[in-house]
């Protein structure tokens, strides 16, 4: 891990900045993208008074430009980049019936098409080094269809394809893994805006575990020798269905 230099989007809350603390910690430059760039300065701020290396980067992951400059200014300022984890994400939950096509298209923007703009903006660098690791942020709901949760389990299910047609694509010098987590305690359900099925979330979140189970995943399959390509990790509360 040390001095792997490693690239995270969404790092301002939840599984991202819980990540890019525990992969500092073990050794990683960190370079931190989302567009709450003060929650980022902060966490950069926290993980360098520890001796850590870390870069904050305003980041849209919906935006071409941005993601460019994201991984150009992780490149220009570290020489390289090992790992990219798209891991930014938004769970907008409410049935088709309420037709909510504005968060349809959030939900298809930021899950589907900014895990596809970080590809394309690191795979020909990737390519050039002969190395690297592309680390996609999935779900359960990638595996298994809720009621109310169609559009944003679809957008998991692409995440799962992506990465897996990446893998077989672009394999042999450069990993690819899925993470799937279960319930997590994040700001995640809290954008919900069907009160009906904010409700149902707190159930399903009663027994979330909490985001460092994620990070710990993350640095499992990072810390594998170049030959080990941990294609994906389940991670779930015990008391997850
Ligand atoms: P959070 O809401 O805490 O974090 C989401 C992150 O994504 C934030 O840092 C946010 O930053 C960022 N983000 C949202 N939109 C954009 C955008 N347009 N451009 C850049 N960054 C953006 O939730 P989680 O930590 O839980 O979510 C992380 C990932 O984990 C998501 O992909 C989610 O689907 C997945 N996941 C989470 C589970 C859970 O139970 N929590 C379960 C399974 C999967 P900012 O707003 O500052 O831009």
């Amino acid at each position: 891990m040390t001095n792997k230099v490693i690239a995270i989007t969404g790092a301002s809350s939840g599984i991202g900045e819980a990540t890019a603390r525990h992969l500092a910690r073990s050794g990683a430059i960190v370079v931190l993208g989302a567009r709450r760039v003060e929650r980022l300065e902060k966490i950069v701020s926290e993980i360098k008074a520890s001796g850590g290396e870390a870069l904050a980067v305003k980041l849209d992951v919906t935006s071409r430009e941005d993601m460019t400059t994201f991984i150009e200014t992780t490149v220009n300022r570290f020489g390289r980049i090992d790992v990219l984890i798209n891991n930014a994400g938004v769970m907008l939950i409410a049935p088709l019936a309420e037709t909510k096509v504005d968060e349809w298209d959030r939900m298809i923007d930021v899950n589907i098409k900014g895990v596809l703009y970080g590809i394309a903006a690191t795979l020909p660098v990737m390519q050039r080094q002969g190395s690297g690791h592309v680390i996609n942020v999935s779900s359960v709901a990638g595996h298994r269809v809720g009621k109310g949760a169609a559009v944003y389990c679809g957008t998991k299910f692409a995440v799962r394809a992506i990465s897996e047609g990446f893998r077989q694509e672009v394999g042999g010098t450069i990993r690819s893994t899925i993470i799937s987590p279960g319930a997590v305690t994040t700001e995640l359900p809290d954008h919900t805006t069907s009160p009906q099925v904010a409700e149902a979330m707190k159930a399903i979140y009663s027994t979330a575990i909490d985001a460092d189970a994620i990070a710990r995943a993350i640095g499992y399959a990072i810390e594998q020798p170049a030959d080990v390509d941990v294609n994906e990790i389940f991670i779930r509360p015990t008391a997850q269905e």
